[in-house]
């Protein structure tokens, strides 16, 4: 088997497309070497090394050995020198690289194959001694932390002490034996931690450093971020090997990180940091203060360090060009890290760069402006869950605030919270409910959680590519990072600013756009539908074949859905309209009602009342359908509980409380969910589905005469079983019906249909069919009956049930395919046996799940239905189901 693959040299074994194997960085860095680009030379181990490795009690396979000794001489005849030559050392780094991305989560040793001896040889080579202990104090420290386990922190108090001794300020005014002196006490720090020397063999170095990465592959912080990113465990890593190159040789040297195109904003505009005289990770770590890459942004940010266009016009022009072969090979904005050597531009990496979802929408539509991809490769591209970052509020930018801080604006968006210091009670706080800001002096990759649980995030260190900022932007949340003026003091959990200290718990509003963090809640705004939100959409629209409606019945959210783009209503929740406190009384007497005569007195204060919401919907959805769901109230909801209420509702009412506490007790159920609800309650009390139906077609008949346009109501009978159920009720509508008619003198179309959502329903679809002239799936229930299990009550072991695989997401959230998939294929089969022309639709929450939509799609439904906020992601989604 072949378990090293090559690059460098404007060769590869590998390529792009290999990236199951070799990871994606170490397919890229293939990619770019045959494409010519200036790659140090190296090899990747591919990831079924990592599978073997893990599977095989962490030993190799047999022949890796051997493997991994030619590919080192590969290296050594490209770049000349040997691993371990005390006079001509090869120094190389040792990088992971998984399928997806996962920034920060796997750790990166440099300068590896320095000892004792080799430290010699490098000074010898570059002539510079300063350079030769710099680099092999950070190798003994990265290699330390990474692979033996001793902490960094001891290393950063043996640099403080030095300092100190010296009197030094900045880490750049320690001289070449200073740092001789330093690696001598490091090298005593680790065998003082470890009992046992640093290793001074190269090889032990680097099968230690292999091992390490495949074993972090398996550390608590990767698998948090796998179970994130639902990255399965058995995809396993890749390990790059690679020849060094020195961003660190002097003045002429460089490293630095770049995005092809502003990854906040989308904007065209290469953007990027770049450190002089440093070292890999140094421009992330936010420990110095990267300089701007080009001289416009320098300009925009009003910073007084030189731009990579100004100090090296020549390198940078290289880099230019570097990047928009990038681009334009990779059709794709891509996210680059580099090396300046002495005057040289080495390339170390590139991949597609994570943006936010405005930079997406963005992007796409601009590389179909420049016909770098199709109209169809963009809407591919653009995740549908992302776009709610779009649409919701921003900053009203009239409203006052009061800043206290600026930062970089390092991930858009806008979030109020509570300051929160440390990132499990982000995480715990944000679970009871509350919206939090993470503070922070910096994150790492063991903050995950606490920025996922947090509405925003905000640093006092670290630039625009810094950890904070990079995940923050992956996640959506809106950060602000490097506010510098902060004081951040973890120990008494407090903030200071400007003379001012803020206790844990102050509420804070960030602005992620602009880089403000004010005190205080600001007001927000809705966002702006129009633009390049507004093309994606009407490329989606234009391609989608599903119509999208909402499941929605108060006027604000009618609104809200029409205005996302929503061409009906797919389900509107009659017993939603009751709450209101103008109408619960009548609700209330008209449930505990213990005669006909006393539940129509109740029904006909609440007709008109029904009538004029009905009104108003139609004529915000004008010529659109409008699917109404018959009254299928949880009773125990409406029913009053405290005594308190049963005492106001009986004098309300001018009933006796004792009698009405009674009727209540008599109309406890042991499982509402399963009780006298739905369709049940309209066979029992056909006078409540009577008065509905009338409201309805009386406010039908309304609105054509004063529209002149023709509403057709979809009456939906919800929680059928039987046919007959469907058929009595259906008879006593139609008679409603005729008396309307004779009573307007208008007829109005109508169409009277159910909603599946038990098994036996979807089985006898057929039969039900004769009478129903539309099916809507009521997923929710369907999914509760299918599988026997409560949504209310699932809370307790779901999450049990997702952690060990038997379910492999939460039924509720995305459709179950196989399961209650089959019986809504069942459904729609027979179905439309009967009834050719028979309208189906979902309405369950899974209408706007871009998973469920997708099977929506392949099994010919007419139309989704979701939620208003929901309604953009399913026209989306729709349309890359279509594709
Ligand atoms: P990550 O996956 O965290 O980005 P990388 O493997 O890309 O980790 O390494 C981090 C940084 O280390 C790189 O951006 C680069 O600056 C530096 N680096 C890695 N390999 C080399 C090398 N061969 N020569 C010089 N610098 C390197
Ligand atoms: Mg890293
Ligand atoms: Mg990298």
């Amino acid at each position: 088997t072949k378990w090293v693959y090559s690059f460098g040299d404007g060769k590869a074994d590998g390529t792009a497309e290999m990236r199951n194997l070799l990871g994606g960085k170490g397919a890229n860095l293939a990619e770019m070497s045959n494409l010519g680009l200036p790659v140090p030379s190296g090899f990747t181990l591919t990831t079924d090394v990592c599978t073997a490795y893990l599977e095989q009690n962490e030993t190799y396979p047999d022949t890796l050995d051997q493997q991994v000794g030619d590919a080192i001489a590969q290296i050594e005849q490209s770049v000349g020198g040997g691993f371990g030559n005390p006079e001509q050392p090869l120094l190389v780094s040792v990088r992971s690289g998984a399928r997806a991305s996962m920034p920060g989560m796997m750790d990166t040793v440099l300068n590896l194959g320095l000892n004792d001896e080799t430290v010699a040889g490098l000074e010898k080579q570059s002539g510079d001694k300063r350079f030769a202990y710099d680099s092999y104090r950070r190798f003994i420290q990265m290699y330390s932390d990474v692979v033996l386990g001793v902490d960094h922190y001891h290393f950063e108090e043996l640099l403080e002490i030095l300092k100190e001794e010296n009197g030094y300020f900045l880490d750049t005014d320690l001289q070449a034996d200073d740092w001789e002196v330093l690696v001598g006490r490091y090298k005593s720090k680790v065998e003082e931690e470890l009992g046992r020397p640093f290793p001074q063999n190269v090889q032990d170095q680097l099968w230690g450093a292999i091992g390490a990465v495949f074993g972090s592959w398996m550390n608590q912080r990767a698998i948090t971020y796998r179970r994130l990113h639902e990255i399965p465990a058995s995809w396993g890593t890749a390990v790059n090997v690679q020849a060094m190159v020195f961003g660190n040789m002097g003045d002429d040297s460089a490293t630095g990180v770049a995005f092809t195109r502003d990854p906040s904003t989308g904007v065209k505009m290469f953007y990027g940091e770049f450190l002089v005289n440093a070292q890999g990770e140094d421009v992330v770590a936010g420990i110095r203060t990267p300089q701007n890459l080009t001289k416009q942004s320098r300009l925009d940010a009003g910073a007084d360090a030189l731009s990579m266009e100004e100090i090296f016009p020549e390198v940078y022009g290289q880099l230019v060009d570097v990047y928009k072969r990038l681009e334009a090979h990779y059709r794709d904005m891509q996210d680059i890290e580099f090396t300046v050597q002495q005057g040289k531009l080495w390339m170390l990496q590139t991949r597609s760069g994570k943006r936010t979802a405005k930079a997406a929408l963005k992007i796409a539509i601009d590389m179909v402006d420049e016909g770098l991809i199709d109209k169809e490769e963009a809407i591919k591209r653009i995740d549908p869950a992302s776009l709610d970052q779009l649409l919701h509020p921003t900053l009203d930018p009239t409203a006052e605030r009061n800043i206290i801080a600026r930062g970089l604006p390092a991930s858009p968006g806008a979030a109020s919270g509570e300051i929160v210091f440390d990132s499990d009670e982000a995480e715990k706080l944000a679970s009871d409910g509350k919206s939090v800001i993470l503070v922070r002096v910096e994150t790492s990759p063991e903050d995950i959680h606490g920025m996922h649980a947090a509405k925003g995030i905000l640093t006092s260190r670290g630039g625009m590519t810094s950890h904070a900022a990079v995940v923050a932007r992956g996640m959506g949340r809106a950060c602000v990072s490097g506010a510098g003026a902060l004081n951040i003091d973890y120990k008494n959990q407090t903030l200071s600013v400007l003379g001012e200290t803020y206790k844990k718990g102050d509420i804070i509003t960030i602005d992620g756009g602009c880089g403000e963090v004010m005190l205080g809640s600001v007001e927000m705004i809705m966002p702006e539908l129009s633009g390049e939100f507004g093309e994606l959409m009407s490329w989606a629209d234009e391609i989608r074949r599903m119509k999208v409606r909402t499941n929605a019945e108060t006027p604000l959210d009618v609104k809200t859905a029409r205005k996302f783009g929503a061409e009906g209503v797919g389900l509107c929740r009659t017993e939603h309209m009751f709450f209101d406190a103008d109408r619960i009384i009548a609700v209330r007497q008209m449930i505990l009602a213990e005669d006909l005569a006393d539940r129509q007195e109740a029904l006909a204060k609440l007709l008109p009342v029904q009538r004029a919401d009905f009104v108003e919907l139609f004529r915000i959805m004008a010529g659109l359908p409008v699917t109404i769901r018959l009254l299928d109230p949880p009773l125990h909801e409406f029913l009053p509980k405290t005594d308190a209420e049963i005492d106001s509702l009986a004098e309300a009412l001018g009933a006796d409380a004792g009698k009405l506490r009674h009727r209540a007790l008599q109309l406890h159920e042991f499982n509402p969910m399963l009780g006298h609800r739905g369709c049940r309650l309209g066979i029992s009390f056909p006078e409540i589905y009577e008065m509905q139906a009338r409201a309805i077609l009386e406010a039908a008949a309304e609105i054509s005469k004063e529209l002149g346009e023709t509403v057709v109501p979809e009456i939906m009978i919800p929680l059928v079983a039987t046919k007959r159920e469907l058929e009595i009720l259906k008879q006593k509508i139609e008679a409603v019906a005729e008396a309307v008619k004779d009573e307007s003198g208008k007829s109005v179309d109508y169409l009277i249909g159910t909603m599946i959502e038990l098994p036996r329903a979807a089985l006898r679809a057929g039969d039900i069919a004769e009478e129903a002239e539309f099916f809507s799936f009521g997923t929710n229930d369907l999914t509760q009956t299918t599988y026997g299990i409560s949504r209310d009550d699932s809370g307790s072991f779901l999450e049990d049930y997702v952690e060990q695989g038997i379910y492999e997401i939460d039924p509720f959230v995305s459709l179950d395919h196989e399961g209650v998939g089959e019986l809504v294929e069942i459904a729609v089969k027979r179905g439309r046996e009967t009834r050719e022309d028979i309208k189906l639709g979902i309405c369950g929450e899974h209408g706007g799940d871009p998973n469920s939509i997708d099977f929506c799609e392949r099994i010919g439904l007419d139309y989704v239905s979701c939620s208003p906020y929901r309604v953009p992601i399913a026209r989306l989604a729709a349309a890359q189901a279509a594709l």
